[in-house]
């Protein structure tokens, strides 16, 4: 096991925000990048928080990305909102985009924001969350660059595409579920590489093509999608709507255009939002809370997402792995 330091939330905004306008972006591209990581770390989404650094900077330092990116929206039509990333990372196209995607579902009562030219290294709970506390039902997700084999195949073609959505509760937290269609998502492979923790049947098949449990060499194979053929086919679909519908690249297109750098590879997010008020008959909400209430009646049932709520609640200190943060200052 790592050795690990305590360090305050607001101590990880400044410094990351500092990394990043000293990496290249300017000061909205900073911001925008040192909210979703302070975030995850808030949340205890580490695969998605400092871990992610090193790989923001190398696509900062190697050109791949632009760090003065200008998000442009086109609102085609009263519901469907078109966003240019403008080569920049996706935290400032959902800064840009989300308001305006909430505004016109609340008027609508639905609303669809393809995005294009954007570099997506986080967690999706962020966006359908925020949807979620607007009492708007969220969906989100994204390719990214093949890790995955198809249900069938030995060999990566999927990316790890993760699925969010989010479910409004005015009274309660709302329920996020966040995922990716890999057993597990490729971020959490790598830290338990790191930690040298060995995995669960079903995560990945190894160099040889043989099922593993050993991280590192799943690294070097291939992971394998939850649920066998089932999820298999909701990967596919998360190709269909990030690339087929935004018009920007599969996972395997993705990687053709990708330098490597060890960052994200570029991109698009389908993101939908519904306004239950207009959807939904008037008494939605008390007849979702009776849903909800029964559910969790269940010995052993939890709601997904709360595991992350219940980690806002406490203390203002995080730890993190020492190595890690020594090499985020490194880039100061
Ligand atoms: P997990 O398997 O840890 O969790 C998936 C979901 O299940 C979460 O919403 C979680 O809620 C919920 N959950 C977990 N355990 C339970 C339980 N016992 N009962 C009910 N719900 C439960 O996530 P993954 O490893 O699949 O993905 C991690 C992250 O990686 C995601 O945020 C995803 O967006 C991100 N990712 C990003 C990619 C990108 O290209 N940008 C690519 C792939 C993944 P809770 O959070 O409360 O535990």
């Amino acid at each position: 096991m790592s050795n690990v330091g305590k360090i305050a939330l607001e101590e990880i905004k400044i410094l990351v925000t500092n990394v990043f306008l000293k990496q290249g972006c300017n000061k909205e591209n900073a911001s925008a990048l040192a909210n979703t990581i302070t975030k995850a770390e808030e949340d205890g989404s580490s695969s998605h928080g400092l871990f992610r650094v090193p790989g923001y900077v190398a696509s900062l330092q190697s050109g791949k990305v632009n760090g003065h990116a200008s998000p442009k929206i086109k609102q085609v039509s009263p519901v469907i909102l078109k966003c240019d990333a403008d080569n920049g990372f996706a935290s400032t196209a959902h800064e840009t985009s989300l308001p305006l995607l909430a505004d016109a579902a609340k008027k609508n009562g639905i609303s669809v924001l393809s995005i294009k030219g954007c570099y997506h290294f986080a967690a999706l709970w962020p966006e359908t969350e925020y949807l979620a506390r607007q009492n708007l039902v969220g969906f989100a997700c994204t390719a990214f660059k093949p890790s995955v084999a198809p249900a069938g195949a030995k060999e990566a073609f999927f990316g790890t595409n993760p699925i969010s959505m989010a479910w409004p509760r005015s009274n309660n937290e709302p329920v996020v579920f966040d995922m990716a269609t890999a057993t597990m998502a490729k971020g959490e492979v790598m830290i338990a590489a790191r930690d040298g923790h060995n995995l669960p049947d079903g995560v990945g098949l190894g160099e040889n093509g043989e099922p593993s449990n050993d991280p590192k060499d799943i690294l070097k194979g291939v992971l394998l999608p939850f649920g066998g053929y089932k999820g298999s086919a909701i990967s596919m679909m998360v190709e269909l709507f990030a690339a087929g519908l935004t018009g920007d690249v599969f996972s395997y297109e993705a990687q053709e255009k990708d330098n490597n750098d060890g960052g994200p590879p570029s991109g698009g997010e389908f993101i939908m939002a519904l306004n239950p008020e207009i959807i939904a008959d008037s008494n939605w909400e008390k007849h979702c809370d009776d849903f909800f209430q029964k559910l969790l009646s269940i010995d052993g049932v939890r709601l997904p997402g709360s595991r992350r709520h219940k980690n806002r609640l406490g203390d203002q200190y995080r730890s993190i792995n020492e190595e890690l943060l020594l090499k985020v200052k490194s880039f100061l």
